[in-house]
Formats: C-alpha cells, sequence, structure tokens
C-alpha cells in the first residue's frame, strides 16, 4: 500500500434521521434530564471525513442512550462536507469551502465573510455557547496513537485525566490559521468553568478510530455523571475499561507554513522523537526548520502542506 492510498474500513452512517432533530438546528438534538445536571455537548464531523465521530453519535442515538442528568446535546457539524464523502476519494471531504475549525473567534463568527463552514457554526453556536463541557470527535491522516487534545487549561486536563483514556494528553495552544471550537469562548477562558476536549482517535478510516470514539464518548459521559456505567457498558469496546498510564505532552509551537513550498525533511507520521536539538524537520521555501529542543515530539505532521496553515506542531513528554 503506497503512503497516499487509504483502506476506507468505515462505512459513513446515514445521518439523515438525525437532521430534523429538536433544537430547531439540523442535525442538532437534545435530550434533557429531570435531574439538575451539566449540560454536556459532544459533536462530530467537525471535519467531513472524520467519520469515527458520526459512527460514535449513531451508535449513542441507536442505542436510545439518555442523559440522567443535566442536558446532552449531539451535534453533526459539517453536514455539507460529509455529504460530499466518497471512500474513493476520502481526503477531499474534510471541508466545502474552508475548515470549520479555524472559525472560532468572535470577529469571524461576527464578520461580514460567508462561507458554506461559517453559515454552519454562525448555526451552531448558540449550543455551543450554553454547553459546559463538549467534546469534539476527530480523527487523523496517520495511524498513530490516539491523541487528547486539552488545551491549555488545567481544567481540561484535569478531565481528560478522569476520562482515564487515551494514554497521550496533549495540551495545546491550537492554529495560527484560526482558533477552534474547542477554544471558543468559556472554553479558552481561564476565568470560566466551562470544559473543552477533543479527541483524535486515530486514522481517518481505520475501524480502530471508531471504537475509540465510542469508548472515550461514554468515559466522557460517565466522568461528568450524564450516563452512568451500566447505562452504556453493553456499548463499550476494547478501551471502555482500560487503565492506561496516561502521559502529558506540553505542544510548545505550531510550525506554521510561511512560504509556497514546504517538504518535510522525513517520512514523519506523528510522535516520532527526534533526540538532538536541531534536528532537521524540513524545508519551508528552502528554509531549513529544526527542532528547538532534545527530545522534541512531531505531532500529527500535515499532508495538506499549504500556506499560513500548520506543518506540524512540536512537543515535549512533561512526565
Ligand atoms: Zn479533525
Amino acid at each position: 500500500m503506497s503512503d497516499l492510498t487509504y483502506n476506507v474500513e468505515l462505512a459513513a452512517p446515514d445521518i439523515e434521521p438525525y437532521r430534523a432533530g429538536n433544537t430547531g438546528i439540523e442535525y442538532v438534538t437534545n435530550f434533557a434530564a429531570a435531574e439538575p445536571g451539566p449540560h454536556v455537548l459532544v459533536t462530530a464531523l467537525t471535519h467531513g471525513n472524520e467519520i469515527c465521530g458520526a459512527i460514535a453519535l449513531d451508535t449513542l442515538f441507536r442505542a436510545g442512550v439518555r442523559p440522567r442528568r443535566g442536558q446532552l446535546t449531539l451535534a453533526f457539524d459539517n453536514v455539507a462536507a460529509y455529504r460530499e464523502f466518497d471512500p474513493r476519494y476520502p481526503i477531499a471531504s474534510r471541508y466545502v469551502d474552508e475548515d470549520f475549525n479555524r472559525l472560532w473567534s468572535p470577529a469571524t463568527l461576527d464578520g461580514p465573510r460567508h462561507s458554506i463552514e461559517l453559515e454552519r457554526a454562525r448555526a451552531l453556536r448558540p449550543i455551543v455557547d450554553v454547553a459546559d463541557f463538549l467534546l469534539d470527535l476527530h480523527s487523523m491522516q496517520y495511524a498513530t496513537a490516539p491523541l487528547m487534545l486539552a488545551g491549555l487549561l488545567p481544567r481540561s486536563r484535569e478531565l481528560a485525566r478522569q476520562i482515564g483514556i487515551p494514554e497521550l494528553i496533549m495540551c495545546d495552544a491550537g492554529h495560527a490559521a484560526g482558533p477552534r471550537m474547542r477554544d471558543y469562548g468559556g472554553f479558552g477562558d481561564p476565568a470560566s468553568a466551562k470544559t473543552a476536549l477533543l479527541i483524535e482517535c486515530g486514522q481517518h478510516w481505520e475501524r480502530r478510530a471508531a471504537e475509540v470514539a465510542i469508548d472515550v464518548m461514554l468515559r466522557f459521559l460517565i466522568a461528568l455523571g450524564s450516563v452512568e456505567r451500566d447505562d452504556v457498558a453493553a456499548l463499550g469496546g476494547p478501551d471502555f475499561d482500560a487503565t492506561p498510564r496516561q502521559r502529558v505532552i506540553e505542544v510548545t509551537e505550531a510550525v506554521t507554513i510561511t512560504g509556497e513550498h514546504f517538504d518535510f525533511a522525513g517520512n514523519f507520521r506523528g510522535l516520532e522523537v527526534l533526540p538532538e536539538k536541531g534536528s532537521l524537520i524540513g524545508r519551508d521555501d528552502g528554509r531549513e526548520v529544526r527542532t528547538p529542543y532534545d527530545n522534541c515530539v512531531l505531532i500529527m505532521p500535515s499532508r495538506r502542506l499549504v500556506k499560513g496553515q500548520t506543518a506540524v506542531r512540536l512537543g515535549r513528554y512533561l512526565d
């Protein structure tokens, strides 16, 4: 199998049954319990080709899971891109006009621009505004270990530890190209109690990514008291009861592409540790990009090497 050929093991579920929802926003459904509790939001398809999240939500819907406390909102985000998903060209449907997950600043959301993704972000914004907790389900280009993206706030890292999987927790500030939904508003505010996590479940179309998405989602709901373990144990997969030793990677910087042509110096797939400071990572219009310290971890090297976008993030293990 060549490096650019994908084996699409997952089938994209039919989400038309969830179009109407009950919130007045298409593909958004809210369940409210009588007992008070947090408002928990789980989102899938922030990127249209990351279908493991849609499988996880579909699994929850089909099982008829309801919150015991508070509210549970389930949302399929970039449905327009998902509609274009074609297993023959799986890489093509990440978005239609622009990346939905780089639009989450008030300036952009309130601004004058228009795009398919911006309209959808504006439609979903009221839901994101009222949620106390967010789990955004994603997957990656390369088949590396799952990564919980906990942002920079200690309370997000604590929640990631409470959930207990996956093994790797990454603390990062996001991308120069624009804020992610998980960083928006109170989710990125040290003074707020709102807490968001983003899980990268594995390679976009490997079966394993769907297992991780389901188990992380269930453990997130259990950790927040939305459901009890026995309510959802039957849906659990191989990681439902796993207790790995979790490790934290602190992301120190994102390498943002400034030139017209970026090349990596090696066939990096992510989570490589380059032992020596000054190791060559790549060339940005010929300018050498080197590791800034010893034992530098390469995180999620991109295949979309476009000016203004992140080529790779750099970090180090904290423990
Ligand atoms: Zn994604």
